[in-house]
């Protein structure tokens, strides 16, 4: 069975609880902090423009070796999905595993996937050694197949990985599916033992304040209005003055703007939608997630669901795509989609929904390097909580000269499209040209 990505629901009021808020739920706990702002310096070693946790994570290792880092962040710190994302920790690429072994070879795909696990346990030793209270944990992932075809194929990707990965997985026949979901939707799945979620918001005030306490200075409501070479570095413009900066890292993934042209034109940015539900009646979670892992389903144009760290809600995203004026509309779509999914909720409301942007890349990797001198670490699509946090730490040994600064995305050519200069009107129709792919697939 598939959910219909355009049916038209409207936003009913019942469905929004008395305290309905059009905000990251993470924001309740970790709300964005508005720093005083502060006199910009007249130079610094790095200049990071963006303040998620790319750009902080590279902050933080350079001032940890005594470069002067100035972080310039339009909004608030963390404004952007750093803050607002679903919190999964997983090892995913828009590439499966058996699609690279086809296509590259054994040793690139080993490669590739290596790298994206080594972003994936990197994130906890850095959560570890920070001492970052972000609830953090390795919860597991149920992914569900929304057919025969689906399940068959999810055997052979997760075989694939188990053979030259070593990467544990167990299928579960439709049978089976409620050990993990209580639902009748999913015609089996797979389950990922060891993947991981956290609190975005938490986790991004931890980074935020250990970078602080290292020396950074982030300058918040400080917009990046353009970069220019100068004999001595980069003279970085912006909302609040110039500074000179030897060395500058851009790390704006999704709100990439005008400030930066050339990669505008390489990167798409895509909305993303997120629901909370108010809290769930005593018992009712453990019927629905017994096991508190996240869900995620095996298509192109996903549903994704899950608990809240404190076990008291649910959290469900879905129908990504372009710009929505209407939050509450695309709310109410969500919602019939979560019942779909889960009849038993009926009646239930939301408390929270809200958007955020990622950035899609034309071949669907990640990308690191340096175009004209400026450094730049973004394109995660869609899944960028590991991805970003290792980029970041990347880019920074990578200016710092360090021999272990290289990743399996190093040398991909960074491509865009004839006449792409940012403007992403085509996204709806690539959601729409993904969802006929996953009907096909069905
Ligand atoms: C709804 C949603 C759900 C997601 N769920 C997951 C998930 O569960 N797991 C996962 O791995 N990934 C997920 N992602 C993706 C992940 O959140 C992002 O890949 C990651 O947060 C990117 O971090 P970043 O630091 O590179 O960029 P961001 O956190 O987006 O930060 C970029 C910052 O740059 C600033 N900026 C832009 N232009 C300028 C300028 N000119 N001057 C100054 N500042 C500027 C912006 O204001 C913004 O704050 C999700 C994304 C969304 C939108």
């Amino acid at each position: 069975m598939t959910l219909d990505n355009h049916d038209g629901a409207h936003a009913d009021p019942s469905i929004f609880a008395p305290d309905f808020r059009e905000q990251p739920y993470w924001w309740d706990a970790a709300p964005r902090p508005s720093l005083p702002p502060r006199q910009l310096p007249r130079r610094v070693d790095v200049g990071i423009v963006g303040s998620g946790h790319t750009g902080l994570v590279a902050a933080l290792t350079l001032a940890r070796v005594g470069r002067s880092v100035a972080v310039f962040e339009a909004a608030d710190p963390g404004h952007g999905a750093s803050s607002r994302n679903a919190g999964y920790a997983g090892r995913s690429l828009k590439h499966s595993f058996g699609e690279l072994l086809e296509r590259h070879g054994t040793e690139r795909a080993v490669t590739v996937y290596r790298d994206m696990r080594a972003a994936f346990d990197w994130l906890f030793t850095l959560v570890e050694q920070e001492q970052i209270a972000c609830k953090l944990v390795h919860c597991g992932r149920f992914i569900g197949a929304l057919s025969s075809r689906h399940y068959e194929g999810m055997a052979r990707e997760y075989e694939l990985r188990r053979r030259h990965l070593g990467e544990e997985f167990e299928m579960l026949p439709p049978e089976e599916v409620h050990r993990e979901l209580g639902s009748d939707h999913y015609r089996g799945g797979a389950l990922i033992p060891d993947h991981g979620s956290l609190h975005p918001g938490l986790y991004h005030l931890g980074l935020l304040d250990r970078a602080i306490s290292a020396g950074v200075e982030v300058h918040g409501r400080t917009a990046v209005g353009g970069i220019r070479r100068e004999s001595d570095g980069f003279s970085v413009a912006t909302t609040r003055g110039a500074v000179t900066c030897r060395d500058v890292l851009v790390a704006t993934n999704g709100y990439v703007d005008k400030a930066t042209p050339w990669l505008r034109r390489r990167l798409v940015p895509f909305h993303g939608y997120i629901v909370a539900t108010e809290p769930l009646r005593p018992g009712q979670l453990a019927r629905i997630l017994p096991h508190a892992r996240t869900v995620i389903e095996f298509t192109h144009n996903i549903f994704f669901l899950r608990p809240s760290p404190d076990g008291e809600r649910l959290l469900f995203g879905g129908y990504t795509g372009g710009p929505e004026p209407d939050l509450k509309r695309k709310a109410a779509r969500l919602h019939a989609a979560l019942l779909r999914i889960l009849p038993d909720l009926a009646g239930i409301r939301l408390s929270h929904a809200w958007s955020g942007k990622c950035a899609g890349t034309f071949d669907l990797y990640p990308h690191i390097g340096v175009h004209d001198g400026v450094h730049h670490a973004l394109g995660y699509c869609f899944a960028g909580v590991p991805m970003g946090s290792w980029m970041g730490l990347k880019a920074a040994r990578r200016i710092m000269g360090a021999p272990d600064a290289a990743t399996a995305f190093d040398a991909l050519p960074f491509r865009t499209m004839p006449l792409y200069t940012g403007n992403p009107w085509f996204v709806p129709a690539v959601m729409k040209y993904w969802d006929w792919q996953d009907r096909r697939s069905l």
